[in-house]
């Protein structure tokens, strides 16, 4: 079955079509065909299309919205001159797999669309104001394309973390608040969260319930994962994506009295302030220079920039935070996973990330870790580590594919 994987952002809307083997629903067989990304959706759109293993198509085109944007895409993915294999026309594409950002507490599995589901999805629209918008313009998009007989699923980044536990969840306010807006914890990456403990069963031959890793996804959003038994127990992100680990341009975890002391004291509004908290804070903000991980350790080892060196120190002084909080909190691990662009390509973090956790017994084996660049799937610790430390190159779309594949066929399983 080949799947249409969307993944629509305010102004961007990501691709990926990945056939999807029908009959071995837990192997590796699944086949990513070709991916795009266009990018600026609303005005003078930059386009990058790729069939696997041919050269990128790239375009600069003016495409109005989501609609037209994937109009585009559908052309050419069902051009004959690009001869993506299995894809004649349309009717090639049999289900569309949508990321959506947040369920609340309504949907804690993969469903597949009705109107019911779209009422659903805006329901959520409070608690992610943002991303669920956008993640509608793509199904909008797509029914009017596809049309009611090819199914659509929703898959929301928040469901993997409906396991956590109440206690867990609730922040320490007015019980009220809960009740009345549903203020909580729900968590995001949740989809790479569960693809990093699928692969992790995969590597190590286990069972479901035998995964117990601290998962970390470090990008340009970053999140830890508490996985204990095969599901979340915990997560560094909250209410919305702003909790939690430092990140690119977002402060993670942060005293709520700032927020006061900000408004107050620079004479700005609340949005204002969020504002900085989440597009002007974290790698950019300590440093004054770039919200790229990359970018930074070069100004770090070109200029010996002290505020580089700073932010990147507090990046993983937080990271070791989390991994300290979550082993006890799972009374135990037995791995940690890095993933994300950082986590899969960046040795000098894991370093000094794991450094001053020997204590716990984590060691890596330096020569491995250097080895892990580009998004290679390897063990890294040492052989007398207690806890073993992996990279795992996360692969959401995989996951978006085969939950489309698994709601369409309605199997039971989840991964
Ligand atoms: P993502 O959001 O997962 O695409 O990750 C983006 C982040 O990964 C950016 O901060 C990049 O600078 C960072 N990144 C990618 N490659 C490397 C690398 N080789 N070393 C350090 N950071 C990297």
């Amino acid at each position: 079955m080949n799947i249409l994987v969307l993944n629509c952002g305010s102004s961007s809307l990501k691709f990926q079509i990945i056939e999807t083997d029908m009959d071995m629903i837990n192997s590796d067989s699944d086949k990513m065909l070709a991916k795009g990304l266009i990018e600026r959706v609303g005005s003078q759109s930059l386009i990058s299309f790729q069939v696997v293993g041919k050269p990128s198509f790239k375009s600069a085109e003016p495409l109005r919205d989501h609609k037209i944007a994937l109009m585009y895409a559908i052309k050419w993915i069902t051009n004959p001159e690009t001869e993506i294999p299995g894809i004649k026309d349309i009717s090639d594409i049999h289900a569309i797999g949508h990321r959506c950002v947040h369920g609340a507490e309504r949907f804690k599995k993969a469903v597949k669309i009705d109107n019911d589901v779209i009422d659903g999805i805006e329901d959520c629209i409070p608690l992610a104001p943002l991303h669920n918008p956008a993640n509608l313009k793509g199904i909008y998009a797509a029914r009017d394309i596809f049309g009611p007989s090819v199914p659509q699923v929703a898959i929301f980044d928040t469901a993997f973390h409906s396991t956590i536990p109440e206690t867990t969840y609730m922040y320490a306010i007015p019980y009220q608040f809960y009740r009345r807006f549903k203020i909580r914890k729900y968590g995001f990456h949740g989809t790479s969260h569960r693809y990093i403990a699928y692969r992790y069963r995969i590597l190590n031959n286990l069972e479901r319930e035998q995964v117990n890793i601290i998962s970390l996804h470090l990008g340009n959003g970053c999140s830890a994962c508490a996985i204990k038994n095969g599901f979340s127990l915990d997560t560094s992100m909250g209410l919305t994506p702003l909790d939690g680990l430092m990140m690119g341009t977002r402060c993670g975890d942060i005293d709520p009295s700032v927020i006061e002391f900000l408004a107050h004291n620079e004479g700005i509004t609340i949005d204002e302030v969020f504002s900085v908290l989440n597009k002007r804070s974290g790698l950019l903000g300590i440093s004054g220079l770039t919200n790229d991980m990359r970018d930074l350790l070069e100004e770090e080892k070109e200029h010996k920039d002290r505020r580089a060196t700073l932010a990147i120190d507090m990046f993983c002084n937080r990271i070791r935070k989390y991994i300290g909080a979550y082993m006890a909190a799972m009374n135990g691990v037995e791995s940690i996973c890095f993933t994300g662009g950082i986590g899969e390509n960046s040795p000098d973090i894991r370093r000094r990330a794991i450094k001053g956790l020997e204590w716990f017994g984590i060691e890596l084996d330096d020569e491995l870790n250097n080895l892990a660049v580009r998004s290679k799937e390897m063990l890294i610790s040492s052989e007398n580590s207690r806890i073993k430390v992996y990279v795992i190159p996360t692969n959401e779309e995989l996951l978006l594919a085969r939950d489309t594949l698994r709601v369409v066929i309605d199997a039971k399983r989840i991964w």
